[in-house]
Parts: C-alpha cells; sequence; structure tokens
C-alpha cells in the first residue's frame, strides 16, 4: 500500500528541473543601454562610459555594469503581455515546471507571491558584444514556514548566464515566497482611533444658560425681563430697553431653515462632511445657527420645517441638532 503523495513530495519532485527554456537577450550588450542605465541609476564610475578609464583601470574597454545583468535577458513589455494573452486563450503549449509548482502551490492555497532575495555572482564583467542566454533551475522549495506574512513555501531559482561562447558568466539565485493570505502574523489591532471631540463652545457669563439647557435637552432664548424681547445669541443686554435683566425661556423647538450652508472644507476631525449647517429661525422668532440631522446637502431647503432634537456628543457637551419636523423623532 503506498500513501498518497504529501504537497512536499508533489513539490521536491521539481527540484533540479529546468524551470523554463533557455531564453536569449533580443540584443547583445550595448553601449546606448549602459548610458542609459548609468544616468537612471545615477552611476557614474567612468569605466562603464569611458574606454580610457576603463584601460587605466585594467579593463580592454568599457564594461557594463554588473548589476545590468538582468537587463540583458528581459523579454521587454510586449513579450510579457504575449505571454500573459496566450496563458489566458490557453495557447501556451508547454507548461513549465515552475508553472506546475505554482499551479500545486495556488491550489493548496498559497494565492500570494513576494520576492524574498536575489544573489547575483559574477564571473567576468560583461563588455559590448556579448550575447547572453540565461537557463533556470528550481534550486530548491522549502516545507512549510510560517513567515510574516503567513504560511508559505520559499522557491528558489538558479539561473545561469552564459556568453556567446557558452561560457558561464554569472549566476543568480532569485528566491520568493508563495503564501497564504491571512496567515501572517496578526498586527495587534490598531486601536480604535478615538474621535476627537467637538470643539467647546467659549463659556461666558452671558451664554453658558444656553449650554446648561442644551444638557438638560432644553433649547433656552434669552427673554427681557423688562420688555419682553427675545434676543440670540445670547448677550448682556437687551437691545430694545437697555435692561440687563433677563430670564431663560424654553422654547417650542419648532422652526424653520432660514438659510444653511454646506461645509466640505476644511475639515475638522469631529465632524462629518458634508456637513449642512443651518440658521433656523424659531417660531419664537430668533434665529440660531445648528446643525441640521436628517437632511444631505441636496435635499437641504430653505423653508423646511425643523424641529430640535439634542446630541449629547460626551459628558460636558450636548447642543441643539435640528431634523426635519416630519420626521419620526429620534432623540
Ligand atoms: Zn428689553
Amino acid at each position: 500500500m503506498t500513501e498518497a503523495p504529501t504537497l512536499d513530495d508533489k513539490l521536491q519532485a521539481f527540484v533540479g528541473q529546468s524551470s523554463g527554456p533557455p531564453t536569449k537577450g533580443h540584443h547583445p550588450v550595448n553601449e546606448p543601454m549602459i548610458h542609459h542605465w548609468v544616468e537612471a541609476m545615477g552611476d557614474h564610475n567612468p569605466v562603464y562610459v569611458d574606454d580610457e578609464a576603463a584601460r587605466a583601470a585594467g579593463f580592454p574597454g568599457i564594461i557594463a555594469p554588473p548589476t545590468m545583468l538582468q537587463a540583458w535577458i528581459m523579454r521587454g513589455l510586449r513579450a510579457s503581455l504575449q505571454a500573459d494573452a496566450d496563458r489566458e486563450a490557453g495557447t501556451l503549449t508547454a507548461e513549465e515546471p515552475s508553472d506546475q509548482v505554482m499551479e500545486l502551490l495556488n491550489e493548496a492555497g498559497f494565492t500570494s507571491v513576494v520576492a524574498t532575495n536575489c544573489d547575483q555572482h559574477y564571473e567576468r564583467p560583461l563588455v559590448p558584444g556579448d550575447h547572453l542566454v540565461v537557463t533556470s533551475v528550481i534550486d530548491s522549495i522549502s516545507g512549510e514556514k510560517q513567515t510574516g506574512l503567513g504560511l508559505g513555501h520559499f522557491i528558489t531559482n538558479r539561473l545561469e548566464y552564459r556568453d556567446q561562447r557558452g561560457d558561464l558568466v554569472a549566476t543568480m539565485k532569485f528566491r520568493i515566497l508563495k503564501f497564504k493570505p491571512g496567515t501572517g502574523a496578526k498586527k495587534p489591532e490598531p486601536e480604535a482611533a478615538a474621535r476627537p471631540l467637538r470643539p467647546r463652545p467659549a463659556l461666558t457669563q452671558d451664554n453658558s444658560f444656553f449650554f446648561e439647557g442644551a444638557k438638560q435637552h432644553k433649547l433656552l432664548i434669552q427673554r427681557c425681563t423688562a420688555c419682553g424681547t427675545l434676543r440670540h445669541p445670547p448677550r448682556p443686554s437687551c437691545a430694545n430697553c437697555r435692561s440687563f435683566d433677563w430670564e431663560p425661556l424654553e422654547a417650542s423647538g419648532r422652526g424653520t431653515i432660514y438659510s444653511f450652508v454646506v461645509n466640505h472644507y476644511p475639515q475638522v476631525p469631529a465632524f462629518d462632511y458634508p456637513l449642512v449647517v443651518a440658521l433656523v429661525e424659531l417660531e419664537e422668532g430668533t434665529r440660531l445657527i445648528a446643525n441640521v440631522s436628517g437632511i444631505t446637502p441636496e435635499t437641504a431647503a430653505i423653508g423646511t420645517a425643523v424641529e430640535v432634537g439634542f446630541e449629547d456628543f460626551d459628558d460636558e457637551l450636548s447642543l441643539p441638532v435640528f431634523h426635519p419636523a416630519d420626521e419620526t423623532r429620534t432623540n
């Protein structure tokens, strides 16, 4: 009796296999590409661009930057797109061992991939005219590892770069991690960002009654005890008779939107945007500025009948928030 091969058994069977056909560079090593590279990388070593400097350094002439190695083999964007299209159309005939490894791992849930490291070893400097061919072999596949990203397998490919004579000029080991998304180290949940508190009103001897009233869910208006005139916002004396004597009157809470603005910017973290700020005219005749819930910038309209509700923002702050009068009262 034989046991069914495990995933590891299946994976290990690919080690040592060629991971793809030999690939020949589109172009031989050439000066224009070297110039573009050193400019892009900001590498000012003269041995890459100046024959004399290169000879003075003991080279036969200019050499290619060793780290350009992969550039001499790249297929180009068009070729990559074509390969993707072939794969999608199912016309990519021979499935390479490296593709089969990927498929095995995908099927087992290791669907994410990340490149982890790349080691290059150079046998000799490349010079213009060298024309490279690369072959690759699946060098190793690790057992299942727990990594920070998740449970996964490391796959190392070993690439050999040879010149037009077949001589080895460089090798590269390229390692990737195929992992199961969502199985990594749990990051500590960021503490629910505490919402900044609503800005505090600047309390004065004249206006604190209004905010104390709001805490008790009462909408209060100053009324002059001498002449009966109502006033808001709070102030020390009556504009009609100059009396300093006043008393609070509890408003009915009914009114209409006299005007409004929709605030988009600047955004203060304690508020939700877009923010409808209304000037509400109470049926008692005074006006106050307040937020209106239950309406949007699109539905806000001058003349809308509103009713007061109260919102307790925190232990210290309650404010009147109006809502359309026909809306079921929720607070
Ligand atoms: Zn008065």
